[in-house]
């Protein structure tokens, strides 16, 4: 389980937007790409995350735009 205190201190490691907990997953407030959790260690890799509908390419995120 992810504490609320190590989920304040993640972020989108393409905007820094902030995240929060879906399920067993970390999705992006702002752009909404999903990272799983695995062993309670959040992949936050852009190359591991799963990419909201409508989007195939980590480029065409919303918060790709900003960075
Ligand atoms: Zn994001």
């Amino acid at each position: 389980m992810i504490s609320n205190d190590l989920l304040e201190i993640l972020a989108c490691p393409i905007g820094k937007a902030p995240l929060k907990l879906e399920g067993d997953k970390l999705v992006c407030t702002s752009c909404g790409a999903k990272y799983r959790i695995e062993d309670d260690i959040p992949i936050m890799l852009i190359e591991e995350a799963e990419l909201p509908e409508g989007i195939s390419s980590p480029d065409e995120l919303q918060c790709a735009e900003g960075a």
